[in-house]
């Protein structure tokens, strides 16, 4: 099998809610997409997606998943997409770095691999669990009344779990992880999700003020470095994500003990390929995981559930569902979505879920 032909679609995805990110970064309203569709001389054909959280929240840009998709596809084209291994390498050696940019390739390459070997990806990847995999919320930095409102409206639709935003002021942050705890209901777990936002002696007051509380931390300093340097200083367990894009970042924070849980995010780390081997380092360090998309539509929460269904349950603590903070929807309903607060694994062969074309319109560039 070969890869003929490379498809590139862009779409404004829209929030229902607009959002505000910690630490001064812009408050946003839509997300920039970009959609793959992978052809193949045996009419197997792929989807993959790249949707970054916003331009303000990690190096991750847009415009830049399409620059760095034209920079890669003549290496790419010709290939087989099932040895996502060769499809893998020869994006490194086209563009070293830029993982978020040859995400959606490699996504659409694993779609192609699982349809031809009449599985779900999960499966292909060694087995999946079909436990419904349970989604956190996504709660902007915003006041304390905004986030009882925007709580519940989640629990409402059967969340029990939740990823608050904070890294505001200190004093501030404080307040209001006192009244979301004292608001908890019995069994819900919340992530405390600085997004990088404090400083170190910011990052310690909060952590501090809170340890009666034992709630966990996400992303509480900028670099590893930071998080590092407070580890001893206070009692909280924490859970990193923006610090972990590279497996020698998961070897470095597993080794050095920076973290009980990572945050895997796909198209970050540069899609399931290479995410399964943070996976693997995650198990064999007693870390738990997180594993979600930087956003986007069904199709990335798709992607992001197989991943997570190849994660013992016992260890995976949430995964995102992106999809139901966005109005338009590229997939008319079909594949994986919200079901008391929980996603299931579908048993169609591949991905499982494909944009219907009418959603994407013509694409912007093509290759082949
Ligand atoms: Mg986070």
């Amino acid at each position: 099998m070969r890869i003929t032909g490379i498809s590139v679609f862009r779409k404004d995805l829209r929030l229902e809610h607009p959002y505000r990110l910690s630490g001064g970064r812009l408050e946003f309203a839509v997300l920039d997409a970009t959609f793959v569709r992978i052809d193949t001389d045996e009419g197997l054909v792929g989807w993959g997606e790249g949707t970054p959280w916003g331009h303000t929240y990690v190096p991750a840009h847009g415009p830049g998943i399409r620059a760095g998709i034209e920079t890669v596809a003549s290496f790419v084209l010709g290939l087989d997409p099932r040895r996502t291994l060769d499809v893998e390498r020869a994006m490194d050696l086209a563009l070293p770095g830029h993982l978020y940019a040859k995400s959606s390739i490699d996504m659409a390459c694993w779609d192609i691999a699982a349809q031809a070997a009449g599985m779900p990806i999960a499966d292909l990847m060694g087995g999946g669990s079909r436990n419904p995999a349970p989604i956190a919320s996504s709660i902007g930095t915003t006041t304390i009344g905004e986030t009882r409102k925007v709580m519940d409206r989640y629990r409402a639709r059967g969340y029990a779990a939740h990823s608050v935003k904070i890294g505001d002021d200190p004093a501030k942050d404080i307040e209001r992880i006192r009244d979301v705890e004292a608001h908890r209901p019995p069994g819900e777990r919340i992530l405390y999700d600085v997004n990088r936002a404090w400083s170190r002696q910011q990052a310690l007051r909060v952590m501090k003020a809170t340890e009666d509380l034992g709630v966990m931390f996400e992303q509480p300093c900028e670099t590893l470095d930071d998080i590092a340097a407070i580890r001893t200083l206070h009692a909280a367990p924490v859970s990193i994500d923006e610090s972990l894009v590279t497996l020698q970042d998961a070897a470095r924070a597993a080794r050095e003990g920076l973290a009980e849980v990572f945050g895997i995010k796909l198209n970050r780390v540069g899609g399931l390929t290479k995410a399964a081997r943070m996976r693997d380092i995650a198990l064999a360090h007693g870390i738990d995981m997180y594993i979600m998309a930087t956003g986007g539509s069904v199709l990335a929460d798709t992607e992001a559930l197989h991943l997570a269904a190849t994660v013992p349950d016992r260890n995976l603590l949430g995964v995102w569902s992106c999809q139901d903070m966005l109005i338009e929807d590229v997939a008319e309903g079909r594949g994986p979505r919200n079901m008391d607060g929980h996603l299931q694994l579908t048993e169609t062969p591949g991905l499982g879920v494909a944009p219907d074309a009418a959603a994407l319109g013509l694409p912007v560039a093509t290759y082949g």
